[in-house]
């Protein structure tokens, strides 16, 4: 699968989720303000590279709704080939992968949970993508590829 097919799999697969109305970090740290504040109230489309590259170790600290809702933020601008959009490939690709190792029980749970089959075919695609195409990240790839897919075939 192409980069761009790839994308619009991911865009197509979240078209159904809204933007979180509320707060979307649920902790009062500067850290967490600052992704309210740069986050908060907008379209995933409409971040730049540069906003979701500051962010790119913010994933865990989303509430279960604004993650649903950043997730394909992330995975789109890791599909793009500068600097900043690598940085967010490798953090995004192991969050992905240590979810459940790193965070288990519900915290991590309900983050594979909230995610329809469609949307965690995205995220399959999107791990076998970066497996294929990034001789960097292929043990990493590969590792949150096992964990996704697993889902998948639990649901079926
Ligand atoms: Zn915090």
């Amino acid at each position: 699968m192409e980069a761009d097919r790839l994308r619009s799999t991911i865009q197509e697969a979240f078209s159904n989720v809204s933007v979180p109305a509320g707060r979307i970090v649920s902790c009062p740290c500067p850290e967490c303000e600052q992704l309210q504040v740069t986050f908060g109230g907008r379209q995933w489309a409409s971040l730049s590279t540069h906003e979701v590259f500051i962010e790119a170790m913010s994933l865990s600290l989303l509430t279960l709704e604004a993650f649903h809702y950043y997730l394909p933020a992330y995975l789109c601008v890791s599909l793009q080939n500068d600097d900043e959009s690598w940085d967010v490939r490798f953090q995004t690709t192991v969050f992905l992968g240590e979810l459940l190792s790193k965070h288990p029980g519900e915290w991590a749970d309900e983050r594979q949970l909230v995610l329809s089959p469609n949307q965690v075919s995205a995220v399959v695609a999107y791990c076998e993508f970066i497996a294929l195409t990034d001789e960097e990240l292929i043990e990493e790839a590969t590792k949150a590829h096992d964990q996704w897919v697993s889902l998948l075939d639990h649901e079926q």
